[in-house]
């Protein structure tokens, strides 16, 4: 069978200047990439990785490496002869190349050395060989173990795929009427994902389709759908059904999974996909409001904000998107924001993707895999240096060391630019937006400039308090100022600390998995609990990214875990399985010390973001991908009892 990576044969009525249309909208070096692939020997591979025309530099969303429109157009001419070529000659599916080779070329893109630790990891993400190698094998006596998985976002979605493909009987139950989870519950205007959708996708799944780089909520929402149905999965959910409880039998070892609809699901094992970011969080503020208000993952979908006075409180992530999508209908919109957002540079964040690029992944073998190395690479561990905190730099209330002061004054400059007007920027603005706490402190925000832009507006108002009372027609923020509104917007993120909220969950001798947390949630890997068998979780507690990389890698690895662990149990033909506590201690101790020396623990961020009332942070991964992939990849029997 032909690798799926290596393109569908160029159909002959296509033109070569067909061809060349279609090249005009790809990254030039994730083309000479694909070339390296394309041409017959080893000479010509010398000649393009040897040669002149390279990019210069690797920059998040950057997709063309900063290479000279005349090196860029010379590329393309050199491209088309080398893909109609390829192509007079039937379009072969090109040899494998060597892994030392492979590296080569992931080292030309990066214009920087890629670390050998890191090439296995890039490899199985990118499936040059077109194994989709994270797929578990089916495992016989897997039938004996039925699962219920609890949630259908991404997570849940990928577990049942994983299940399935191993041979396990399950079950997803999911609250809501439809799967995708953040991407389901999201329909604010301008959700829009933040990490490029080429990368924003199941490694196993085609990227063809993606409409724009970093894609809105409707079309995640149907790629999620679509997975769904095409993997079979739909016929496996329980729709509209929320899980209550999970609570162990012992005698038994089996899991009842309580449900709202008065009916329990029994399995030998239960993956939690909950969510992190899935309990919305609304301030418990005074007064009332008579109008319709209500949190951004809650968006009515018959709401009409045209001629409202609209106040938003909060402008993390979503408020950020909100803003620049409502502003023209509204009639006025004011933002209540207690400190200004850092922001990143990304002046393609609303480009749409040339049909060029659909094409070229459909029939160019490989381009779509280097793309993807383009987009994951630099948000790839690059991000955790500049978060780490050196004890030994001052003023620590502005940046931690010297990476972070230099992403500092880099944002700072992308902000103040957005701001200037005939070379001089209002100082009384700068004050306002430019953070005054460390860079990556909080979640940083892609920007393409529209967020500024929108705050410029006559009819949109920035106000740096936050809301202290709630009147029939008016919000009143901390500083006592009164804003009239008919419209009141939660923009106010989501419960992240709290870990499987509501429900509750109850392990071996009757443990209660929150009273055993206590303000402490935790795992071991973030996935398991010791006397809570075979339980495992996903996008739990120390798993978030808050420095570059994708949730669904960060997914991907966790299920390969759990396969893997489940994997453990089967072969012994045991009854359930679960950590040491030993395995979950050191994780947890050494997770906790690896946060408090990053930023995020910083006690100069002012608001806590990823802290908890008490500053400590339960919800991020502080580890590099890399190591976290090289731990989750198999799980180390000695982590584990099979009882
Ligand atoms: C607005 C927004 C933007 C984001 N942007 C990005 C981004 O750009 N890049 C990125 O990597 N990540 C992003 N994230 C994080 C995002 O949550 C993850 O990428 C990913 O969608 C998580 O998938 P999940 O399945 O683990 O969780 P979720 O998507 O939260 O899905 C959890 C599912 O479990 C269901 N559920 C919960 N409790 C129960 C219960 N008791 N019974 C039954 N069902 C239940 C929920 O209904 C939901 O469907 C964003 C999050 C938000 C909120």
């Amino acid at each position: 069978m032909r690798n799926p990576h290596a393109g569908r044969p160029i159909p002959p009525e296509v033109t070569d200047q067909e061809i060349a249309a279609a090249l005009e909208d790809l990254s030039v070096p994730a083309l000479l990439m694909a070339c390296v692939h394309l041409v017959e020997t080893e000479d010509q591979r010398r000649a393009i990785l040897d040669g002149p025309l390279r990019p210069q530099g690797l920059f998040l969303n950057e997709y063309q490496g900063y290479m000279s429109p005349e090196d860029q157009s010379a590329a393309r001419a050199f491209a088309l002869e080398v893909i109609t070529a390829w192509r007079e000659r039937g379009c072969p599916e090109p040899e494998p190349l060597p892994t030392s080779l492979l590296h080569e070329m992931m080292a030309w893109l990066a214009c920087d050395v890629v670390g050998d630790e890191y090439v296995p990891m890039v490899l199985e993400e990118l499936a040059l060989d077109g194994a989709d190698s994270r797929a578990p094998a089916p495992m016989a006596g897997a039938s004996a173990y039925p699962v219920v998985v609890i949630g259908c976002g991404m997570s849940g979605l990928l577990a049942a795929i994983r299940l399935q493909e191993a041979g396990f009987p399950f079950v997803v139950v999911e609250k809501n009427a439809g799967p995708g989870g953040t991407w389901l519950e999201n329909r604010y205007p301008g959700a829009r994902v933040d990490v490029g959708s080429h990368f924003y996708s199941y490694s196993f799944e085609p990227a063809d389709h993606w409409t724009e780089f970093f894609s809105r909520q409707p079309e995640l929402q149907a790629y999620f759908e679509r997975v769904a149905d095409e993997r079979g999965i739909r016929e496996h959910v329980r729709f509209g059904v929320e899980a209550t409880a999970a609570t162990y039998d012992d005698e038994q070892g089996t899991w009842t999974v309580t449900l709202d609809d008065g009916t329990d699901l029994v399995g030998r094992a239960v993956v939690c996909a909950v969510g992190q970011l899935n309990r919305p969080f609304v301030p418990d503020v005074p007064g009332e409001f008579a109008g319709p208000a209500f949190h951004t993952a809650r968006w009515p979908d018959d709401v009409d904000l045209t001629g409202k006075d609209v106040v938003m409180v909060g402008a993390g992530a979503t408020g950020f998107q909100v803003a620049p999508a409502i502003a023209d209908q509204v009639r006025s919109l004011t933002v209540l924001q207690r400190t200004a957002q850092w922001m990143f540079p990304n002046p393609g964040y609303h480009d749409a993707v040339g049909p060029g690029v659909g094409w070229a992944i459909r029939h160019l073998p490989f381009y779509g895999r280097w793309f993807r190395f383009l987009t994951l690479w630099p948000g790839t561990d690059t991000g955790l240096a500049a978060a780490k905190v050196d004890p030994a730099w001052e003023p620590q209330q502005q940046s931690v060391s010297e990476v972070n002061e230099m992403v500092r004054l880099m944002f700072t400059e992308w902000i103040t630019s957005q701001i200037t007007v005939d070379g001089d920027a209002d100082p009384d603005l700068v004050a306002k937006v430019v953070p005054p706490y460390p860079p990556t402190a909080k979640r940083t925000l892609q920007d393409n400039g529209s967020w500024l832009r929108t705050l410029t507006r006559d009819n949109v108002e920035l106000v740096r308090a936050g809301v202290s009372r709630l009147e029939a027609d008016a919000v009143v923020d901390s500083d006592g100022v009164r804003h009239p509104a008919d419209i009141v917007v939660w923009a106010t993120g989501f419960r992240a600390n709290d870990f499987l909220v509501p429900m509750t969950v109850t392990g071996r001798g009757g443990l209660d998995l929150h009273e055993h947390w206590g303000a402490r949630p935790r795992g071991h890997l973030g996935i398991t609990v010791p006397g809570f068998p075979s339980f495992f979780m996903l996008y739990g507690p120390a798993t978030n990214l808050a420095s570059g990389g994708s949730i669904i890698l960060a997914s991907e690895c966790e299920v390969a875990y759990v396969l893997g662990c489940l994997r453990m149990l089967v072969e012994a033909g045991g009854g359930s399985i679960e950590p040491t506590v030993a395995a979950y201690d050191d994780y947890y101790e050494r997770t906790q010390a690896e946060v408090k020396t990053m930023v995020w623990s910083s006690p100069y961020i002012g608001h806590g973001y990823y802290q908890d009332a008490s500053g400590e942070v339960h919800g991020l991964n502080p580890w590099r991908l890399v190591d976290y992939w090289a731990w989750t990849r198999d799980p180390d029997p000695a982590d584990f009892e099979v009882r």
